[in-house]
């Protein structure tokens, strides 16, 4: 016992505190009993290392496996957990390059077939389990073919068999893991330390806040979202977690927007809107739509106005944003400040260098392009100009709020496709000036009523206009066995000079895999399919001079089809090209197809966007049906929430910022409205946060990056 330890020892003592002492959330997971060194490494790979970074790592779903899916019973298309006993695995070569992996489960008497494609290696692990007749929980989406059931690269877990309780009879937690540790094991971790540890976990929800929302205790939370007792415990946990979520960053938006309000010193700029308007007819080849006017005077206003700008454009695909942009950065230029574009992949960083060179460069005006890609001799070249201020305008990705960059006199930052960026990055590169002014811009397709919820903090301009002459986007349905009639409808294009985007299907969770696929795709069409074009291949494993090679040879009309993943997806612009084809459209997000979409129809040709799909389901049919009915981004959303419906609360997928663990603005906008309200009350009621009650709450949110920033910790 460690109070009976000789003086010597304890004057013996390592530098970390060995087991004994009495336990705190703060404990490393390497002097956790059961762990070790070898299991803290896997840990640590999770971004894991404390005890309290344990408790926080949440299940990503819950399976109930109180009772199972019997196979006889399961539907083709749906998401299934079954239990059987391994009976046979076996592997076949159907051609070069492809092995089939297939096991054999038994549910009473009913077959299920489990399918892996060139993981050749899982025969094995099977062969032996079906020597011992082992027993698997497995998880994934049914399709039945011919008289069995099968599913393809399912989830799958042994059943213990020394009466598993954490594992069997009751709701599961299923967690985001990675290699080299496994559900089982992750559960007893969570569950020792549940016992051990939880226990200690404060209350930070103010006390009024909770009672007034019926909110259950960290306590009881913490345990029911690990291990909930009833689909009941766990609908309220979750209701707990997500409430604190939307809770936290509300109260901040609050506080930020107070902070806002009170700013009286932003740097104040000169702007002669019909001077400038000439400028920009100068520089643009097109008239500006109303909406962008409207837009830019709405940002000269803010800019002359002795206060900060922190303004969200938001506009649907191809409504002009860049353009807006482009005013926006001139207002700051012509006023002796930098002015920074960022922008969320490198690929579209290059565009938008691309375009704005072709428009400025003529004026004599130099456009800098910072990539975190170039070596690092160009990037100290670009640092320096950057310093001394002789570059004016600079276009960058993220490298551009790395340490090290710093402005002369940064007036403007704008950042494009908000989507992609946290609300953190936004703040971090804002920091890199006195306070520039923030200029956000975002096709997100967000309901209209979320956008104040979501962006609290700024002010907003709609683009809710297209320019004229758009050609409109023919938007077709097709099954795969027309996969033939939709290239040859692509070819007649082609034919007359168009280009071609080829989306390949979605590979889930590895990128390699979905590289792979892009590759195979694309020597399937040059060699079988369109032989005679010149086909281009795009993928994220690429090295950023590839794809910028290729994106230049495709925008140059050196290449007539593009073969791509969705890194396509975000604000690519090559006018000439009036047909995507995207394959196995059903796999992706609505909001993703949308932007998807939105590559084609940008110039003067009629476009086409051809989904590939056959859906299993109702919810799936009606899914593709949406998109060929309507092009409005924000319809799309709402569709896609009231299809989803308020009921599905398992395994949805987020797009839109800012990061949450649990909570889905679409989903769960009920709780986030009843939160803004609750969190802009409590800032008006203690601006500070000083009244006892909010202390802990005041605590917690100045421990996070963007509460540090706007609370003066005492
Ligand atoms: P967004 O970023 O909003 O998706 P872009 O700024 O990339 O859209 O613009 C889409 C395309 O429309 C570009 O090719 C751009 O040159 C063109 N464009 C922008 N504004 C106009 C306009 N007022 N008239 C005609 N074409 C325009
Ligand atoms: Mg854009």
């Amino acid at each position: 016992m460690p109070s009976q330890n000789p003086p010597e020892f304890a004057a013996n003592r390592p530098a970390v505190r060995p087991v004994g002492d009495a336990p705190r959330l703060d404990d490393s997971l390497q002097f956790l009993k059961g762990v070790g060194l070898q299991a803290a490494t896997v840990l640590a790979k999770l971004e894991l290392h404390t005890v309290a970074d344990l408790l926080k790592h949440l299940p990503r779903r819950w399976e109930d496996r109180s009772h199972f899916r019997r196979v006889a019973d399961v539907q083709t298309g749906e998401y299934v957990t079954v239990c059987g006993t391994v009976i046979a695995a076996t592997t076949k070569y159907p051609r070069p390059k492809m092995q089939i992996t297939e096991v054999l489960l038994d549910d009473q008497g009913s077959a299920l077939k489990l399918i892996w494609f060139n993981q050749p290696y899982m025969e094995k692990t099977f062969k032996g389990f079906a020597a011992t007749r082992r027993a698997l929980v497995v998880y994934g989406q049914a399709k039945r073919s011919g008289w069995t059931i099968e599913i393809q690269n399912p989830e799958w877990e042994e059943v213990n068999e020394d009466g598993d309780s954490l594992g069997m009879n009751r709701i599961v937690p299923i967690y985001p893991l990675t290699e080299g540790i496994r559900q089982g094991r992750f559960r007893k971790l969570i569950d020792s330390v549940l016992t051990s540890h939880a226990p200690l976990l404060e209350e930070s929800l103010p006390a009024p806040i909770i009672l007034k929302h019926r909110l259950i205790g960290i306590h009881s939370a913490t345990r029911n979202i690990h291990f909930p007792e009833s689909e009941e415990h766990l609908h309220e946990a979750r209701r707990r977690m997500i409430f604190e979520e939307f809770f936290r960053l509300q109260t901040l938006l609050a506080l930020r927007r107070l902070q806002n309000c009170h700013e009286s010193h932003g740097i104040l700029f000169q702007v002669d809107l019909p001077q400038l308007n000439a400028d920009l007819a100068e520089i643009v080849p097109f008239q500006l739509t109303n909406a962008q006017q409207r837009s830019i005077a709405e940002i000269a206003q803010d800019v002359t106005s002795g206060r900060n700008m922190n303004r969200l454009v938001q506009g649907d695909v191809g409504s002009g944003k860049t353009m807006v942009a482009l005013a926006a950065m001139l207002m700051s230029v012509q006023n002796g400040y930098q002015a920074a574009l960022m922008a969320p992949t490198e690929i579209l960083a290059q565009q938008h260098a691309l375009v704005l060179r072709g428009l400025l460069e003529p004026i004599g005006m130099a456009v800098e392009l910072s990539l975190g890609s170039q070596t690092e001799k160009q990037k100290r070249e670009i640092r320096d100009r950057l310093m001394t201020g002789q570059s004016r305008l600079v276009v960058g990705t993220h490298a551009l709020i790395q340490e090290g960059v710093e402005f002369a006199s940064l007036g403007l930052v704008v950042i494009d496709e908000q989507h992609r960026f946290g609300v953190l990055q936004r703040q971090a590169l804002a920091k890199k000036g006195k306070r520039p002014h923030v200029l956000v811009m975002t096709a997100t397709p967000i309901p209209r009523t979320l956008t104040l919820t979501l962006y609290g903090d700024l002010d907003v301009s709609v683009l809710d206009e297209l320019p004229p002459g758009r050609k409109p986007i023919t938007t077709h349905w097709k099954s795969a066995d027309k996969r033939a009639q939709v290239y040859a409808g692509a070819q007649k294009l082609l034919d007359e000079g168009r280009q071609v985007y080829v989306v390949c299907p979605l590979v889930e969770d590895s990128e390699k895999l979905q590289a792979k696929s892009a590759t195979q795709l694309s020597e399937h069409i040059a060699n079988e399919v369109l032989p005679q074009y010149r086909i281009g291949l795009l993928h994220g494993q690429m090295k950023s001079d590839e794809k910028e090679t290729v994106m230049a040879r495709f925008k140059a009309h050196d290449l007539d089809v593009l073969v791509s993943t969705t890194v396509i997806e975000v604000g690519i612009d090559v006018p000439n090209s009036c047909v995507i084809i995207i394959e196995d459209a059903d796999r992706f997000g609505l909001a993703q197809l949308h932007q998807l979409r939105g590559r084609v129809g940008r110039g003067e040709h009629a476009s086409f966007c051809i989904l590939v799909a056959e859906p299993k389901t109702e919810v799936g049919r009606a899914r593709m049906e949406i998109m060929t009915q309507t092009r409005d981004g924000f319809r799309i959303a709402e569709e896609d929430l009231r299809l989803r419906g308020p009921g599905e609360f398992f395994g949805t997928r987020q797009s839109g910022l800012p990061e949450f663990i649990l909570a889905d603005i679409l989903r769960d906008m009920d709780v986030l409205t009843e939160t803004r309200e609750a969190a802009f009350q409590l800032v008006a009621d203690d601006p500070e946060l000083t009244k006892p009650e909010n202390r802990l709450f005041r605590r917690t949110l100045a421990q996070t990056e963007l509460g540090s920033e706007l609370i003066a910790v005492s």
